[in-house]
């Protein structure tokens, strides 16, 4: 099938390199030049494991290509994704400008019958919304709306793609039920289901599925909190409760909070569609706040253990992204803990595999980026961990023992093993386990 995909960042870049490496003819399209320039000659523009190798594949077999221009992509596509951001308005819903903006350019170019797919991240009755647009602008062919929510994941999103646990399909219409069977038919192998449904069933579905993720977070985090406060082990915790068949143990990592482009924005965006329709969303309303308030976990546990001075200290820091194997520094919470700590007279000192180039867009100030792990420890006083990359979590504490002033380690995403780094001196804090020190 010919595919067009409009945006070529996180979802764009995967979803049309992976529709190319299953034999669909793909062109990408972003309005961003120098994107389009590195794609073209094969290099990848996330950090994405796996990625760039499928890409030149895909680019050599002729199969793959990418333009700025919306005209030819629309022109030559049957189906056309939307893979454009949504990023959050300043009342916390989603801004729809660049779906509605390229829906009706798309709608104005077409000479022909469309699939218009909404893979972006959309509030209910979105897909309802841009079908009133297209079908203004182009009364003389049918441009079908589906949505399609999309559920990779950052650092495992090729796999994702390729061997969905599900694909959602929101559509209202026979022939676009039939398009899209046919073009997800290879990634169905895996015996997955496709659930097919009407479009607002399909918008809300991803939001049901991203809020209810980062309410496990912020409960499991939580309750991490208080067990620090009470003297009892999260982790002791977590294996006790989780044992029921019906708590799935998944996704309760006791930590500094979820980050991302998704998890924040679309907490805020369901609490607004909530207030819209007059239904309080207090459960939602709580994850968002909870975890304003554990991304900066790591600030306030430094700040107490200095006495509320942090000036002239040395923090060495590991990992800056919101997560491992990605490079997305969007709403990681580095962000907000670093600008403190170099507010109230800090010097940094940071490393992360990957994500440095787009750190020093967003930390461009203050911050030292050392070119290796071990290179932010020198001088250093104290450590935080932000990220659990792995070559972080092999390291023999008698290192940091030897070169920690004040021998401190803050460990956001507990990973260290509290009995060696306190066999080597360390003052260890880990999110709801400092119970076992006693
Ligand atoms: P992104 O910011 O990485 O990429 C968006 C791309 O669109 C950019 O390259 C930008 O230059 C391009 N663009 C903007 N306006 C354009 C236009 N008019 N024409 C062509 N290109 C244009 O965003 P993303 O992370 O890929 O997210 C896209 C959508 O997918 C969002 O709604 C997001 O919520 C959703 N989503 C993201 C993820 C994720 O892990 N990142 C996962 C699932 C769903």
């Amino acid at each position: 099938m010919k595919i067009a995909v409009i945006g070529t960042g996180y979802v764009g870049l995967v979803s049309s390199t992976c529709f190319a490496d299953t034999g669909h003819s793909v062109i990408g399209v972003d309005i961003n030049e120098k994107i389009v320039e590195r794609l073209s000659r094969g290099e990848c523009t996330i950090y994405e494991p796996g990625l760039e190798e499928i890409l030149s594949y895909n680019l050599r077999q002729k199969r793959l290509r990418f333009t700025t221009h919306l005209s030819e992509a629309v022109s030559e596509a049957e189906v056309i994704f939307l893979a454009l951001p949504t990023p959050p308005g300043a009342d916390g819903s989603a801004d729809l400008s660049f779906v509605k903006k390229a829906s009706l350019d798309i709608a104005k170019l077409a000479k022909a019958p469309k699939v218009l797919v909404i893979k972006s991240t959309v509030p209910v009755g979105t897909a309802e919304i841009v079908q009133g647009i297209v079908r203004e602008a182009c009364p003389d062919f049918s441009i079908d709306v589906v949505n399609n929510p999309e559920f990779l994941k950052e650092g495992n999103a090729v796999y994702d793609f390729m061997k969905p646990d599900r694909i959602v399909i929101g559509c209202s219409t026979e022939s676009s039920r039939k398009v899209m069977e046919k073009l997800y038919a290879p990634f169905l192998r895996n015996n997955h289901p496709v659930f097919f449904m009407d479009n607002k069933s399909a918008e809300m579905t991803k939001y049901a599925a991203n809020c209810f993720l980062a309410t496990k977070i912020s409960f499991i985090n939580e309750l991490a909190n208080l067990c620090d406060e009470v003297g009892a082990d999260i982790e002791s915790v977590k294996r006790g409760f989780t044992s029921d068949y019906r708590i799935d143990p998944a996704f309760f990592h006791p930590g500094i909070g979820y980050g991302g482009s998704c998890f924040p924005k679309d907490v805020k965006a369901l609490i607004k569609t909530g207030e819209q329709n007059s239904v309080p969303m207090k459960i939602i309303q709580a994850t968002d706040d909870s975890n304003q308030y554990q991304k900066l976990w790591p600030y306030r546990k430094l700040k107490a253990h200095y006495n509320g001075n942090l000036s002239g200290k040395r923090i060495a820091v590991w990992g800056l992204s919101f997560k491992p194997k990605t490079d997305d520094m969007r709403e990681a919470p580095s962000i907000d803990n670093i600008l403190k700590l170099i507010e109230e007279g800090a010097a940094v000192s940071a490393f992360d595999p990957v994500a440095m180039e787009k750190a020093k867009e967003v930390l461009h100030t203050g911050v030292h980026y050392a070119e290796t792990r071990d290179e932010t420890l020198k001088g250093a006083d104290a450590l935080i961990v932000f990220t659990e990359w792995n070559a972080f979590r092999s390291v023999d504490p008698a290192l940091l023992a030897e070169h920690l002033n004040d021998r401190v380690l803050v460990d956001g995403r507990n990973i260290f093993d509290l009995t060696q780094t306190k066999a080597n001196g360390l003052t260890h804090y880990l999110v709801g386990r400092n119970s076992i020190l006693k």
